[in-house]
């Protein structure tokens, strides 16, 4: 056993590369998270984030840096590294055939307790991820969130210190991944590390740290209330209006001269400081042009909005 270097912290990388075929996908990665942060890694797909996570699983051997967990150094204590961590990867893994409480019996005696210890662990993870209710039915009835849970419960069977997850919310409506992530936060509230990689900015808002992660690097960190503060993105209007043109783009940017218009699937989006002085004049302006107006209304701008502007890539448009 390695003494713990530092108590406070969880994770710890230094300079963490990571080449495929000769392709860096991470570049000298460096992160530190402390004990019981719900710590959020967001970027696009491809970005490198799943790479990551399975390094520091330590199922995949990285090519230079450092990893540390809870002081215990991967590469040389890797049994007691892989002791505290419970790691969630993006393809389902319990198997749909068995109920969810067999599927947690299967994985307990993978780990090695006894008896008495595997029915304790058990009951205690179905009450932790709420899923007592549904524990001796078939997994194959299970919805996606009931799922998910499951699958966070057989990573926190053996008392794991540190939660690794990938996508864990994709394919949940948002309802459902609204509770999951409040659970994930509670969870991190007593005690439990969680570092949850996804591609989702929803998935970022209930995290007390979010690192933006850009072609294998992280280029940003800090909490989500002072990424928003950084990007001065104040309030977003959303307008449908028609025809889309050129022309319209350029009335909505000659509004307001601090406003910074961009388009988003059928809206567009203008982010302002004073919503309430700009509405009016876009409805005026616009009708006077000729558009037909469909709608405007105003909302908060979401993490992939403060994404896209403090690292001109956008997040969006990716599968779910
Ligand atoms: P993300 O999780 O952000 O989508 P990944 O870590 O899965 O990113 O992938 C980063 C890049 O590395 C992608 O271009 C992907 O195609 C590539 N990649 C991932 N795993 C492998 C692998 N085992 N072999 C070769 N290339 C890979």
């Amino acid at each position: 056993m390695t003494m713990k270097s530092n108590r406070r912290i969880s994770v710890k990388l230094e300079r963490v590369s990571k080449s495929y075929n000769g392709t860096r996908v991470l570049n000298e990665v460096s992160l530190q998270i402390e004990v019981g942060e719900f710590y959020v890694i967001m970027g696009p797909n491809g970005s490198g984030k799943s790479t990551l996570l399975s390094i520091i699983a330590g199922t995949n051997p990285l090519d230079s840096g450092h990893v540390e967990i809870h002081g215990h150094n991967l590469g040389k204590d890797d049994s007691d590294a892989k002791c505290v961590i419970g790691y969630v990867p993006q393809d389902n893994f319990c198997s749909s055939f068995l109920t969810g409480r067999e599927n947690l019996e299967y994985f307990a005696g993978l780990l090695g307790f006894s008896k008495l210890q595997v029915r304790e662990r058990i009951e205690r993870v179905l009450e932790m991820m709420q899923l007592l209710p549904h524990a001796d039915k078939r997994v194959a009835n299970y919805s996606g969130g009931m799922r998910k849970k499951l699958e966070v419960a057989t990573a926190l069977l053996g008392d794991a210190k540190v939660l690794l997850l990938d996508e864990p919310s994709t394919g949940l409506d948002p309802n459902v991944r609204k509770e999951f992530l409040s659970l994930l936060r509670e969870i991190s509230e007593e005690g439990t590390t969680i570092l949850l990689v996804t591609h989702i900015g929803e998935d970022a808002e209930s995290a007390s740290k979010v690192g933006f992660m850009v072609d294998g690097r992280i280029i940003i960190e800090d909490s989500p209330e002072n990424l928003k503060e950084m990007a001065c993105l104040e309030s977003k209007v959303l307008v449908d209006a028609l025809p889309r043109s050129q022309e319209l783009l350029e009335i909505l940017a000659s509004l307001d001269e601090d406003c910074i218009v961009a388009e988003n699937g059928e809206s567009l989006e203008v982010f302002t400081h004073s919503p309430m002085e700009l509405i009016p004049k876009i409805a005026h302006s616009l009708q006077n042009a000729g558009f037909k107006l469909n709608g405007i209304e105003t909302r908060p701008p979401s993490l992939e909005d403060v994404f896209y502007h403090l690292t001109e890539v956008s997040i969006r448009g990716e599968a779910t």
